[in-house]
């Protein structure tokens, strides 16, 4: 798998160079960015075991993973796809895939086209096993209608849904699992009140940051479930998609910057699983600043800051806070 390069390539820099030039701007962005762009880390090359009297299941997002090891508990061994800092968006299935597919006794997949990729590995395996689409039950937001046709597919933001996506993987899990009916249970009541303790903190996060100053400018549109859970206003992303795999053009930049400008926006915020590049150039065109690494379609490293769906989410809602009170 290629990530940080090829979609967003250096023809696209080069038209954005030649867009700066052709507006005389000066580069006065006070350019803040250090962090260098996420390394991929190994797939899951090695087909899994389950431990005696564990319950093989797969899960193909980084998010999926850690709820389905969070409602699972002891009595499930998870196998996750995609691994941290991956992009969902753009994955090459292995031929371990398929073997943990094919003894998994239940299939999470989040839907909507983020990881279409998982029917592939079904269809190569052979499973049978369950396939629980996360994203059923779930009200969307709109797609944009280019890549996505079905709604905007990065459900996992809101701690909303997240309460409905682990309450659909507890189901599950009883249903494969009819013994472990209480202890599920147990796991779901415990994790909701996490993910409800969640919510009051980041609401507290941005308690002292005006509405009117809760302007997000980020690399891809990954954040609209989040956005409308704490209101805040999205001013535009670098990439104008619900998909990472789109390219602007000149004129959506110019755009971009212009709104940029207008709403007095100061900070633009990559995301950990994408290409700083163009959003490097369009800060300094727009004079503004770069906050790095909000958690969009991935969880973090272990030992970093967004290692789980808990943490992600408090981690983005403290940067956000900080970027909006620049
Ligand atoms: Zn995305």
């Amino acid at each position: 798998m290629i990530r940080n390069s090829s979609k967003y390539g250096k023809k696209l820099a080069w038209l954005v160079i030649g867009l700066l030039l052709a507006l005389s701007l000066a580069a006065c962005g006070d350019n803040t960015n250090t962090a260098a762009p996420a390394t991929h880390t190994t797939s899951a090359t090695t087909a899994a075991t389950a431990p005696a009297n564990k319950i093989l299941i797969m899960a193909t997002t980084t998010q999926l993973g850690d709820f389905a090891r969070n409602i699972g508990g002891n009595r499930v061994q998870v196998v996750q796809i995609l691994r941290p800092d991956d992009d969902p968006h753009d994955y090459d299935p292995t031929a371990a895939d398929s073997k943990n597919a094919a003894a998994a006794k239940v299939i999470f997949k989040n839907g909507l086209g983020v990881d279409d990729w998982m029917d592939k590995i079904i269809a190569n395996s052979g499973s049978k096993a369950p396939v629980i689409d996360i994203s059923e039950g779930i009200k969307l937001r709109a797609g944009n209608g280019k890549e996505d046709k079905h709604g905007d597919p990065h459900i996992w933001h809101s701690t909303a849904n997240a309460k409905i996506m682990v309450a659909a993987i507890a189901k599950a899990l009883i249903q494969v699992d009819p013994d472990g009916k209480d202890y599920y249970q147990g796991q779901l009541a415990s994790y909701h009140k996490q993910l409800d303790d969640l919510k009051t903190q980041i609401n507290q996060l941005f308690a002292p940051v005006p509405v009117e100053k809760r302007k997000l400018v980020t690399n891809h549109e990954a954040f609209g479930y989040f956005t409308d859970e704490f209101q805040i206003t999205v001013v535009g992303s670098i990439i104008p998609s619900l998909s990472d795999a789109a390219q602007p053009t000149p004129q959506e930049i110019n755009e971009l910057i212009k709104n940029i400008k207008e709403n007095n926006v100061k900070v633009i915020f990559t995301e950990t699983t994408i290409n700083s590049k163009v959003a490097e150039q369009v800060a300094q065109a727009a004079g503004v600043k770069i906050f790095s690494n909000l958690y969009g379609d991935a969880l973090g490293a272990p030992g970093s800051d967004g290692d789980t769906y808990l943490k992600m989410q408090l981690s983005n809602a403290k940067n956000m806070a900080a970027g909006f009170n620049q």
